[in-house]
């Protein structure tokens, strides 16, 4: 038997397998794209479900090398929309019936932002008539803050890894950010009752293949409910820029990243993944491409049209001159590319958080 046919009929994801199916090409690779499509079609039929993605604040403390709105990066104008913008985006995507909202930020802390963010939860679920999940993704924060915005609806949340592998963890970051703090965070998020959302950057500079397949294996072991990943994509102003000889070419990082979401959809087939937005950077059709390998989740920017420059962690984000109307015609011609529907009006919650 082929022999990427036969891991993926066993279903025996060891380390070694895995690294196996990352290093396929045409045409076994269309072996592994053809069954994370079938487990797709299996445990969300042709849904797509969405969610209205506000990055209300490029406003960070943190100070990740690859990150383009990094504390240390002079040039960001920073913003921060006011509970006013917060609340008409979130009426716009509770009117055309997204069923989900995704409030993302840089990182901040302390008592006023805890409370901003309760508050308006509180707020979003009142003018709202409770239609809209909420998914935050604000960082790491204390355990009682975590437990105050669930306790305030707040219902999922996202807080990618960015990397399993320690010592890269290390490269990536200064001194004080720390990757056991971050797992902790994680751990908090679960026990508050979070659906929980984490991921990782493919194709960084020092990652290996054999990191990749960690990263699978790491996920795996956590038992995440969503995850978000995407390539790593070179922001001209931040330390890691230096490194870019080192990595692939973005055409391969792209190839990577396909197979990295088809490989996850085959191994936790009733988790929620996004076709992220630097799937689409980094490939015009490339939110497409990996929905038809196995994401069932489409996260449209519906901030403000005057920030959505403001907040580029990478370049070439993609869509930051649309208005949410233009985006909002844009997706359903898209998803429908793909032979998937829109799946208007439902929360589309993670089926795995409620088996596990
Ligand atoms: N402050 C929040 C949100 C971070 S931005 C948090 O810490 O979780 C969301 C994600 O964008 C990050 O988790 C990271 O994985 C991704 N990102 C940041 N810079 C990137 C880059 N240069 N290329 C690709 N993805 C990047």
């Amino acid at each position: 038997m082929n022999d990427i046919l036969e891991i993926l009929q066993t279903e025996n994801f060891s380390r070694e397998n895995l690294v196996r199916l990352l290093k396929t090409n045409p045409p076994d690779q269309e072996i592994l794209f053809a069954k994370a499509a079938r487990v797709k079609e299996l445990y969300s039929g042709n849904k797509v479900y969405l969610r209205g993605l506000i990055e209300f604040s490029n406003v960070c403390r943190k100070d990740c090398y690859y990150c383009g709105i990094r504390k240390s990066n002079q040039k960001v104008e920073r913003y921060n929309l006011t509970g006013r913008q917060i609340l008409d985006a979130a009426r716009y995507a509770a009117e055309k019936r997204f069923g989900s909202l995704v409030l993302q930020s840089g990182e901040s802390k302390g008592k006023a932002f805890t409370k901003r963010i309760s508050t308006l939860l509180k707020k979003i679920h009142q003018k709202t008539n409770n239609t809209l999940q909420i998914t935050l993704s604000c960082g790491e924060q204390t355990a009682e803050t975590y437990k105050e915005w669930f306790e305030n609806g707040a219902k999922r949340y996202l807080l990618r890894i960015e990397t399993s592998n320690q010592s890269l963890y290390r490269k990536l970051h200064p001194e004080n950010h720390s990757f056991s703090e971050r797992v902790n965070c994680l751990y908090d998020l679960k026990k508050y009752g979070y659906q929980v959302g984490t991921g990782v950057m493919i194709g960084l500079p020092f990652q290996t293949i054999v990191d990749l397949a960690g990263d699978l294996l790491w996920m795996q072991q956590f038992d995440v409910d969503m995850v978000g990943m995407g390539p790593y994509l070179e922001h001209a102003d931040t330390p890691l820029f230096a490194e870019r000889d080192r990595v692939l070419p973005l055409k391969d990082r792209f190839e990577l990243s396909l197979k990295m979401i088809a490989i996850l959809r085959v191994m936790m087939k009733d988790i929620n993944l996004a076709a992220s937005t630097a799937m689409q950077a980094a490939d015009k059709l490339g939110r497409e491409k990996a929905i038809k390998v196995g994401a069932n989740v489409f996260m449209p920017n519906i901030t403000p049209g005057v920030y959505r420059d403001q907040y580029k962690l990478y370049e070439n984000k993609p869509c930051t001159e649309e208005t949410p109307e233009d985006c909002l015609s844009c997706i359903s011609v898209r998803i429908g590319l793909t032979g998937n529907e829109v799946a208007l009006g439902e929360w589309g919650d993670s089926i795995h958080y409620y088996s596990r």
